[in-house]
């Protein structure tokens, strides 16, 4: 057993992962990590699933061809030096990942910012956590988080911002509900949509999206006005800049700032007074925030909340950013970001000249280099001839992502280092690199706490894979500076890492990893979770030039009208069991089954007026690129916006891909990207037959079966494709595998059912119609693993009666939504924790609890509907 860390979401989960043989893990949640304490969410709960080696990348590759380390190692090298000879060191780029372990991070930093020269290496956690980081830095005056999850057991009142805690970040938010269910702490959910993070919420405030500086200014009037600014904190520790006050007051009363956020004066009154009535408060805040044009302005209208009542700095009160991978927070520690240098250091002369020094570098980076959306404009536009994109596929996951494909499809020079052998962003490489995955890495990491947690290897490199910080390693030896990369492994480079942030560091800057400037490799192997910087800001002290935090000003800015042709707002986001572009969480059967397709949901009324029914096919379109999604009307959806999630890829599905959709529009100080507001279109797609196609595992192919829509899932014992289109759908037939094949035909209805046996065994089935109904799935997928065929098959159901148990909803136990409703009704169950005793569901990860409340409600509610009618 190794203890080792989930590489997940920046919650930073402990985990201990068993190999059981045959590349598999039993997986279990750490009692002893101060993170999970033991629990896992759904995601963490099916790690085990997603080691094994389908679908992995094992060997090098250039131009689609096995290549030697060797060949492919000198290639890349010869290549990058080459543009840098031909063209400068701003005319190669990094683009690297919030997934690689710290010590990763720190070489590919290294080589670019003090040895290629350039500041050209930016993260995909500038899309994430960026306006976070930028925040910080200007109340601050360095990225330091001033909170910890000890700070969710002891605060009275949690407010969440633009974060859907419950499916994003599942461990903190079943953190809340313990302190809730405890000591009575309140919770204030602030976002447009109605999330399951709302549903047991003492307060939902569906804000009009991009109101936030407008709420948290008329919350700081309020506060003012009710006597609850510490002007003695403010005195000490806190510089209040000119006019600060005035700007605050500017429109805060209460009916403006109601008539702004297009929230009722009562509604906003109550979170004002369930704000002044507990002091300990703590506001966790994510992608709502972050992922916004003004998202810097929206981070520091929070923080200057926390300052100027002084709820910072002490037990239970603070404003606390939640980030969205594993290690964001180490990348920002070693300076991954092109807008850091390292350790916490920016590019001042005095800093870039102090790495220089510890890096005996020959040629540091002066300046910032290009962030995420300016990178790829600049290899679009033929500035970067050379980019090395490292464990992300922003292929996928940029905004207006199919200028990034055309960008990487035009760039002289494209290397992509991946666990993954097939990834949209891989199809534009010239090298590939195969990496280690998870599973196979040691290193460290740190979550939103500042907590540093080691990541063991559990299972031997298979093929030629190699971790991220030997590749790098081996490239920078063979552009000529082998000693400066002389690392044996990742202890070397985290003992240097930790030597830089105690290097003249006569404690100005607050990360300081002195303690771990000498770990002996024993002492490293062993690393318990330790945090740093216990209790910043505890004594009133921040580290900027006069110790005093800044306040900063932020005014409201004026919020866009919907226009003529793009009337509706498109919003963006995670679903619960899936994990960024699905290379991971998209091999475990369990997981698919929460959200089996992507959607689009919409506000009911909006989608009657539009003519849209669930389960429709519908175009989603900005101006920069459209997509389909299967439509799903939404009491949680606000009128005029739209919701579609961020996972679905080429590779998945001919439609769902929600990256396309944005405008690369940015926060001017960030640099970070408004996902979450574009405006957008929907129509209906006219659709002549509907199918879905069950195939075994070795059946099913990397391409999708020729139809309009066209998505595949995991499922035990193979795939599940759920298939829609016009015209002839014959051409389906020549996905089947050969084999004996048992028909059924219902013409009257355009009805097809086909059935291929293979050894007595079935291979693959096609059930098609164009007017009629399709049997559910389940248990015509759990035929694939059976020993023979069942007469029944094409019928879609075993011999006598099979209950439908509707979608999964608690996927650990596989317990579906009409199985909950029926032990609802039929056992008059009342709560979450009735209906885990009854039936058991969310009695194991827990992920499921929100789901449940809402449904629990739903079906009180129409039962009391049915009764009061009969
Ligand atoms: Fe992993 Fe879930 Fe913990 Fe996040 S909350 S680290 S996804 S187990």
């Amino acid at each position: 057993m190794s203890r080792t860390t989930c590489p997940y979401c920046g919650v930073g989960c402990g985990v201990r992962a068993t190999p059981l043989g045959d590349r598999t893990l039993k997986i279990e949640g750490d009692a002893d990590h101060p993170a999970n304490r033991g629990k896992l969410c759904s995601k963490g709960t099916h790690l085990g699933e997603t080691v094994g080696l389908g679908g992995r990348l094992l060997h090098p590759m250039i131009a689609g061809k096995r290549a030697s380390w060797d060949k492919a190692l000198d290639l890349v090298a010869r290549r990058l030096q080459e543009t840098i000879a031909k063209h400068g060191p701003d005319s190669v780029a990094f683009y690297i990942s919030g997934q690689l372990l710290t010590e990763d991070y720190y070489v590919a930093n290294k080589l670019m910012k003090g040895f290629i020269g350039s500041g050209n290496i930016d993260t995909n956690s500038r899309l994430c956590m960026s306006s976070a980081v930028a925040g910080h830095v200007r109340a601050f005056g360095e990225d330091v988080v001033p909170a910890g999850y000890d700070d969710l057991d002891q605060a009275d009142l949690f407010v969440l911002v633009g974060s859907n805690t419950a499916w994003c970040h599942p461990i903190v938010y079943q953190r809340m509900q313990a302190a809730r269910e405890k000591r009575g702490a309140k919770l204030v959910v602030i976002d447009p949509r109605r999330t399951e993070t709302c549903e047991d919420a003492d307060l939902h405030l569906a804000i009009r999206p991009g109101s936030d500086v407008a709420l948290m200014n008329g919350l700081l009037a309020h506060a003012l006005r009710a006597g609850l600014v510490d002007l003695a904190y403010l005195e000490a520790s806190v510089s209040v800049p000119q006019g600060f006050w005035d700007i605050v007051g500017q429109g805060s009363d209460l009916w403006s700032v109601a008539r702004i956020c297009d929230v009722s004066p009562e509604q906003l009154l109550r979170f004002y007074e369930l704000f002044a009535a507990h002091p300990r408060t703590v506001t966790l805040f994510s992608q709502g925030i972050n992922q916004a044009l003004r998202g810097t302005d929206q981070v520091n209208a929070i923080i200057n909340v926390h300052l100027a009542t002084g709820r910072i700095g002490k037990a239970g009160a603070a404003p606390f950013s939640i980030t969205g991978q594993p290690n964001a927070m180490g990348g920002r520690e070693v300076g991954g970001l092109a807008s850091t240098l390292a350790a916490h250091m920016d590019f001042t002369p005095d800093h870039v000249a102090r790495v220089g020094r510890f890096w005996s570098a020959p040629r540091m980076a002066t300046k910032s280099g290009l962030k995420a959306v300016e990178m790829f404009r600049a290899v679009e536009e033929g500035r970067i001839k050379a980019i090395w994109v490292m464990a992300t596929n922003p292929a996928v996951s940029m905004p207006d992502a199919n200028r990034v494909r055309d960008a990487l499809a035009a760039c002289p020079f494209v290397v992509v280092s991946d666990v993954m052998a097939d990834t949209d962003t891989g199809r534009f490489a010239h090298v590939r690199l195969p990496a280690a995955a998870w599973a196979e890495k040691d290193g460290t990491v740190t979550n939103s706490e500042r907590r540093i947690s080691r990541q063991r290897q559990v299972l031997p490199l298979p093929g030629e894979t190699k971790p991220d910080w030997w590749i790098v390693k081996e490239t920078a030896a063979r552009m000529g500076w082998a000693s400066a990369f002389a690392y044996e492994g990742p202890a070397d480079i985290y003992r240097e890492h930790a030597r830089l942030s105690a290097y003249e560091n006569r404690g100005e800057r607050l990360f300081n990893l002195r303690r771990h400037a000498a770990i002996g490799n024993h002492a490293y192997e062993a690393m318990e979770p330790t945090r740093w910087g216990r209790l910043p800001f505890a004594h009133g002290r921040f580290p900027t030039p006069d110790g005093k935090a800044r306040l900063v000003s932020t005014v409201q800015a004026a919020l866009p009208e919907p226009l003529k042709d793009w009337p509706l707002t498109l919003n963006t986001g995670r679903y619960r069991d899936q994990w960024h572009t699905m290379t991971r969480t998209g091999l475990s059967p369990k997981l698919a089954r929460h959200r089996e397709e992507p959607l689009v949901e919409i506000n009911p009324d909006d989608a009657e007026r539009l003519g849209l029914k669930e389960g429709d096919i519908a175009r989603v379109a900005t101006p920069q690129g459209q997509s389909l999604f299967r439509v799903q009307p939404s009491e949680g959806q606000r009128r005029g916006e739209i919701f579609t999630p961020i996972h679905w890829t080429g590779r998945q599905s001919t439609g769902g891909r929600t990256g396309l959709l944005p405008r690369p529009l940015t926060d001017p100080h960030s640099g970070q990207p408004g996902f979450k507001s574009t405006p957008a279109t929907i129509e209906k797609v006219e659709i002549e037959w509907r199918a879905f196609l069950i195939l075994r595992g070795e059946a099913v192919a990397a391409t999708l079966p020729p139809a309009l829509w066209a998505t595949r899932i995991t499922v035990s014992g193979g795939a599940l494709y759920e298939l829609a289109g016009t015209g002839d759908d014959k051409l389906l037939d020549g996905w089947l595998p050969a084999g004996a094949r048992v028909e059924a035909a219902d013409p009257a209805r355009g009805s097809r059912r086909i059935a291929v046996i293979v050894d007595d065994r079935l291979a693959a089935v096609l059930f098609l119609t164009r007017t009629g109904e399709l049997p559910g799935r389940d248990w015509l997928i759990a035929q694939l693993d059976a020993p023979q065929v069942t007469p029944t098959l094409l019928a879609g159901r075993a011999p006598g009666a099979q209950p439908d148990c509707g979608p999964v909803i608690c996927v650990c136990l596989d317990i579906g939504l009409k199985t909950i409703v029926g032990a609802i009704v039929e056992q008059e169950l009342t709560d979450v924790a009735a209906i885990g005793k009854a039936i058991g569901a969310g009695t194991n990860c827990g992920s499921c609890r929100p789901a449940l409340a809402r449904i629990l409600a739903e079906t009180v509610t129409n039962a009391e509907k049915i009764h009061a009618v009969e």
